[in-house]
């Protein structure tokens, strides 16, 4: 709480009074704490793969890796970090198109089966190496809706990648494809078997950069990212997302998006 106070003076200029301003400024100060906080992440992320790729880079330019197999090996450990810092800038950039109001939706009629289908066929190679089943259950006939087809892709493969990402081997994640509570929306909702997330996280899963387990979802390749910029998507089709969960059961995710065939 800041306050301010003033002196009250009347015509005469006689000080009749003081007049005392109540700020709260608790609203300012969590902004500011979560910008301070937000730039302290991109730091950390930023320097985890730096440190690494100078590290690995100097070993060899030293010339203390005779072993060609071996060079090939800490350069292979380059790359990857290179990849990983080009896939958080990229969703950093995306995430700041979306503040800056600048991201544009490009909407046109699409099959949702079809659409499924495609992000299905991306993950299929990765799904099968974890032992992972992609089931399928409508209860809606195949239907079309008006929306930005790579925007929505992009959702889907990441809600069904960190359904792969955070299950054991051996499980079944399930899409199913509904009327939303609205008969103007629909719903997909996404359950996995996985670990589950617990109540205490929950609630802050789609803050920019909370993982559950920050060590082990970096080893996965992770950016933090995901869920905010899938929020992000799905709020600018003025739709809404949602996602339960039970520890060692699973997460089911329920993207509810309208289907906008008026203005088509
Ligand atoms: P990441 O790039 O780390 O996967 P996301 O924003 O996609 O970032 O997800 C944020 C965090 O939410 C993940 O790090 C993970 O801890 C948790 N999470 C997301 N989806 C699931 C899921 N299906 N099962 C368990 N945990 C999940």
């Amino acid at each position: 709480l800041k306050v301010n106070f003033a002196p009250f003076l009347d015509e005469e200029s006689n000080r009749v009074g003081i007049v005392f301003v109540l700020q709260d400024i608790t609203e300012a100060q969590k902004l500011e704490n979560m910008r301070r906080e937000f730039v302290a992440n991109v730091s950390h992320e930023l320097k985890t793969p730096i440190t690494s790729i100078k590290s690995y880079t100097e070993t060899i330019l030293e010339g203390r890796v005779d072993d060609p197999e071996l060079q090939k090996v800490f350069l292979e450990v380059v790359n990857t970090e290179a990849d990983r810092m080009s896939r958080l800038v990229s969703d950093l950039l995306e995430l700041s198109n979306f503040d800056s109001n600048s991201t544009k939706i490009k909407k046109s009629v699409q099959n949702l089966d079809v659409l499924i289908d495609n992000c299905i066929l991306k993950l299929q190679v990765t799904a099968d190496q974890k032992k992972q089943v992609f089931t399928k259950h409508y209860s809606i006939p195949p239907i079309v809706a008006n929306i930005d087809k790579d925007k929505i892709e992009q959702v889907i493969l990441n809600i069904l990648s960190n359904a792969i990402k955070y299950s054991v081997e051996a499980g079944t994640i399930d899409i199913e494809l509904r009327l939303g509570e609205d008969e103007t929306e629909f719903d997909i909702v996404i359950r996995d078997t996985g670990m589950g997330i617990p109540d205490e996280d929950l609630g802050r899963i789609f803050e920019r950069f909370y993982r559950v387990d920050k060590a082990r979802t970096r080893a996965h390749g992770g950016t933090g990212l995901g869920l905010s910029i899938a929020k992000e998507i799905v709020e600018a089709h003025q739709g809404r997302i949602r996602i339960e969960s039970e520890v060692n059961y699973g997460t089911k995710v329920t993207i509810c998006l309208p289907f906008d065939m008026k203005n088509v």
